[in-house]
């Protein structure tokens, strides 16, 4: 089998459920070695079960925990992945939570929350890895010497009442990839983003866990169907292979239509 990231070493942040979960068995189905990464809150256990089901599937993976809202555990974690594997050559930067609140009764610890994960998170985890590429260049496993795509959401664009927190670190990450992808290209370095529509995992399993939920949801989706973690997970290793060579500073859109103004679909 041709596997389009054989020996890269990829570390996925919040990799113990939903989307990071799926994102790292397709990184490893295409061949790299993955860093599932977990929060102290989720525990080792589900951790734990991604990389025994990557292996199952005679793939490569560890587990580590870190908080990536933390500066020390964030260079840490680089520091340890360099020396277990001898590099980074992909980070999915997919950490992410909310804490909902109208937003005059939203906390300043609510909003700091939700930035500090999301938003800051990122940062800190694109500029250990940004700092890694450069040391290491190209290194004849990608043509790119290194890629990150950051986990946004269609609410980077779509503004979300109740949730001003959240919709303002999706917007956030929107152009800090922009920036550092400016800033890094000229480095051969690829800095992407995959913006989710609604998929279904824990973050919103509110969503579609009844069948009123799920049709209210459905209007919502010009496809007429609900996202699954295999969505953006194929999409996420396609857009980390040199088949994605030449796109850089993007969001790809895997939302079923979402951002195609559903209201207008029986407008005519
Ligand atoms: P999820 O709750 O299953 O996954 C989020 C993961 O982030 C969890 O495993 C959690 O433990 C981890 N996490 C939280 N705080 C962390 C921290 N400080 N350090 C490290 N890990 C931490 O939900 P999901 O839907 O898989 O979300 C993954 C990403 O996709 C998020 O960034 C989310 O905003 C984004 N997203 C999801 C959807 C969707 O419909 N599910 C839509 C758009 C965007």
């Amino acid at each position: 089998m041709n596997q389009k990231l054989k020996g890269q070493i990829a570390i996925v942040t919040g990799a113990s459920s939903g989307i990071g979960a799926g994102v790292s068995k397709e990184l490893a189905k295409e061949g790299a070695t993955v860093v599932v990464n977990y929060p102290v809150i989720n525990g080792k256990e589900m951790a734990e079960k991604v990389v025994a089901d990557i292996a199952a599937n005679s793939g490569k993976a560890i587990s580590y925990q870190c908080d990536v809202s933390k500066e020390d555990q964030v260079k840490q974690m680089f520091a340890d992945v360099v020396n277990q594997f001898g590099t980074v050559d992909i980070l999915i930067n997919n950490a992410g939570l909310q804490k909902d609140a109208p937003f005059t009764e939203m906390t300043l610890d609510q909003w700091n929350f939700v930035i500090g994960v999301n938003l800051t998170g990122q940062f800190l985890c694109a500029r250990e890895a940004i700092k890694e590429f450069l040391r290491r260049g190209v290194n004849g496993k990608s043509k790119s010497a290194g890629k990150i795509i950051c986990m946004s959401s269609v609410h980077e664009v779509i503004p979300w009442a109740g949730h001003a927190n959240y919709a303002a670190s999706k917007g956030g990450v929107n152009l800090m990839m922009k920036t550092i992808a400016q800033e890094y290209a000229p480095k051969n370095i690829r800095i992407n983003s995959i913006a989710p529509g609604a998929i279904a995992t824990p973050i919103n399993h509110d969503a579609w866990d009844t069948s009123e939920h799920l049709q209210q949801l459905l209007k919502l989706i010009p496809q007429k169907r609900v996202g699954q973690v295999e969505d953006i997970g194929k999409a996420a290793a396609w857009l980390a292979s040199d088949d994605a060579d030449y796109i850089n500073g993007t969001t790809l859109f895997v939302d079923g239509g979402m951002t195609l103004y559903p209201g207008f679909e029986d407008n005519g």
